[in-house]
């Protein structure tokens, strides 16, 4: 068996696609969403993340504001553009760029971040909402996931989802958000760790397994059920390059795989530019 691809690319332009169409009726009523980004520091990396950011923005005809400040600003000086940022009428959603820079903390900063404007999701009171299964802002690479599949359509309702990894901003939301009693979620999900005694237990058992671990070839062909769902998260930059969390060898078991690159990592901007728009049309109302 040879996995289909579930394509990060193809899917994330089919999310830009419905967006520009949102953004062209927003328009009309004469409402322009804005999407803002602070990036703190010189980490090559997220610089080109944010200006990836802003370069989906005006592809859709969202405006964009981006806010550089130097590695060495003050929690002082952060949280004053954060309340600048949450004041703006111009401004609809906006992303603080993680990790800061050591002298600040990102939980912090981001409990200063009105819940409301959060377009990444991961304010405590957005997860809190996630957790209840509540309208709200959510986080995006777990939103990207549940996306590409029912664009791939791989069925979720009813599946065993492992999901491997509970980081905050992918595992743990990914965890709440399939195990949602919602349409293109209802699974039932079993969160993996570091103090999961057999992985290979669960994940053999799963139709959908999720990695997000960033341990470059981590689940192997022999974790996989045949015909499942595997969809790779995880990125290492290594010598060779970026490197994901599931081993090539995966794709003969496989039903399906999102693969790193060109899976999920796509998504998650479509669905960070979805929360923003998502915004501006609740401004609209
Ligand atoms: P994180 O907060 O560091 O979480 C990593 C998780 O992996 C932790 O829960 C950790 O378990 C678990 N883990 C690590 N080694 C493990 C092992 N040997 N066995 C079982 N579990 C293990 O990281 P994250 O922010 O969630 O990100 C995870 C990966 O996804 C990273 O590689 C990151 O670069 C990537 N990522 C990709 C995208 C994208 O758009 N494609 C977006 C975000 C993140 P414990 O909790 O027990 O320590």
């Amino acid at each position: 068996m040879t996995a289909l691809t579930l394509d990060g690319k193809a899917a994330a332009a089919a999310v830009k696609a419905d967006l520009t169409e949102r953004v062209a009726r927003l328009a009309e009523r004469g409402v322009v969403p804005g999407l803002a980004t602070v990036l703190i520091g010189d980490d090559p990396g997220s610089h080109s993340y944010v200006g990836g950011k802003h370069k989906a923005c005006a592809a859709i005809g969202v405006s964009s504001f981006r806010h550089d400040l130097p590695a060495d600003t003050s929690r002082e000086k952060v949280l004053d553009l954060v309340a600048e940022l949450n004041a703006d009428a111009a401004v609809d959603g906006y992303i603080i760029q993680l990790p800061p820079p050591d002298h600040l903390d990102a939980g912090d900063i981001l409990m200063a971040v009105s819940p409301d404007k959060d377009a990444d999701g991961l304010h405590p009171v957005n997860l809190g909402r996630l957790a209840l299964g509540l309208p709200g802002p959510r986080p995006c690479t777990p939103l990207g996931i549940q996306e590409l599949l029912v664009r791939g359509d791989v069925p979720i309702a009813g599946a065993h989802v492992v999901v491997v990894g509970r980081g905050a901003t992918v595992g743990r939301p990914l965890a709440m958000l399939l195990s949602l009693k919602e349409p293109d979620a209802n699974a039932t999900v079993t969160q993996c760790h570091t103090g999961t005694r057999d992985i290979r237990a669960f994940t053999r058992e799963a139709d959908i397994v999720v990695v997000a671990v960033g341990r470059p070839g981590f689940l192997t062909a022999d974790m996989v059920k045949v015909g499942a769902a595997v969809l790779d998260v995880g990125i290492t930059r290594t010598d060779a390059g970026l490197v994901g969390d599931v081993a090539p060898e995966v794709r003969d078991v496989a039903g399906w795989l999102a693969p790193m690159p060109g899976g999920v990592g796509p998504m998650t901007i479509a669905l960070l530019l979805r929360n923003a728009v998502e915004a501006a049309e609740r401004r609209a109302q």
